[in-house]
């Protein structure tokens, strides 16, 4: 297979970051898979890219911990020399009323879902900056332009991975690094069966303008086309994948 170089996938194990490492993976990309806790699903993800003629390995860290991260920084790039590609997608949600929002449940948000984006840019972005080479796609959501009730800290974080995205573009636009955002609608995956019930998951389908969920093949061609050459030219940017949702 062409080989296009190392991706980095947080994430990686489920969902819309399994669906991503393997459409990296099949567009040439070694791809270091990145999980916190479903070891046998990653090894799942791990196979089906081998056995579809693709390359990868796996590290556990939890992307909250910078120590971690640049443990798996570390190895992504003594495993296949630098790192051409990071996909930060690791997230979590929760769905409760803002009054009923703990610190806890507000520092873990953070910690995951824009802290984790933050250490993995700084850990990978020297040697990108060294090599004048690179792209970083951050997953936001459709809650962080729009906002969810229910989901404020989701929300917040969300939109400040949004304006991380469009200010470290901005910063490392002249060592030839892009650095994008896409921002999912609904996406059928554990995170949306596991925190709505059947009634508001077909709810959001009909609110949705083209009637559906989305699948997490549509985020991960999104993603794809955002590694790829035909978006040389294209940094700073939220692309939305949400059916027209926003
Ligand atoms: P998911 O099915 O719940 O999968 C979440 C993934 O993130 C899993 O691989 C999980 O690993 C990993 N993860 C969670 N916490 C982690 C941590 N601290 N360190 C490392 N990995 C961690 O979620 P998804 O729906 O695919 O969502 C993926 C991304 O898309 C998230 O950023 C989410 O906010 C965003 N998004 C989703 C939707 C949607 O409708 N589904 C919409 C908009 C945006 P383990 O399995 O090992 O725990």
């Amino acid at each position: 297979m062409n080989n296009k170089g190392c991706a980095v996938v947080t994430g990686a194990s489920r969902g819309i970051g399994a669906s991503i490492a393997k459409a990296l993976a099949k567009s040439g990309y070694r791809v270091v898979l990145n999980y916190s806790h479903s070891e046998k699903a990653v090894n799942e993800v791990l196979k089906n890219i081998i056995e579809n003629g693709g390359d990868g390995c796996i590290f556990k860290c939890d992307v909250s911990k910078r120590d971690d991260v640049d443990r798996m920084i570390f190895y992504a790039k003594k495993t296949f020399g630098k790192i051409d590609v990071l996909v930060n997608n690791a997230g979590i949600s929760q769905q409760k009323l803002f009054t009923d929002i703990t610190q806890d449940d507000w520092d873990r948000m953070v910690a995951v879902n824009l802290s984790g984006v933050f250490n993995c840019c700084q850990s990978a972005l020297p040697d990108m900056i060294r090599r004048k080479n690179g792209r970083i796609i951050n997953i936001s959501s459709v809650w962080g332009v729009y906002g969810a009730s229910c989901e404020v800290h989701y929300s917040a974080v969300k939109a400040g991975v949004i304006g991380l995205t469009k200010a470290l573009a901005k910063e490392v636009a002249p060592s030839g690094i892009t650095v994008n955002a896409v921002a999912p609608g609904c996406i059928l995956t554990d995170m949306l069966t596991n925190e709505l019930d059947e009634e508001t998951i077909s709810s959001l389908a009909e609110e949705t303008p083209l009637g559906r969920l989305g699948t997490v093949e549509d985020v991960a061609k999104a993603v794809s086309f955002l590694a790829s050459d035909n978006a040389d030219f294209i940094t700073g940017q939220v692309l939305g994948v949400d059916g027209g949702f926003c």
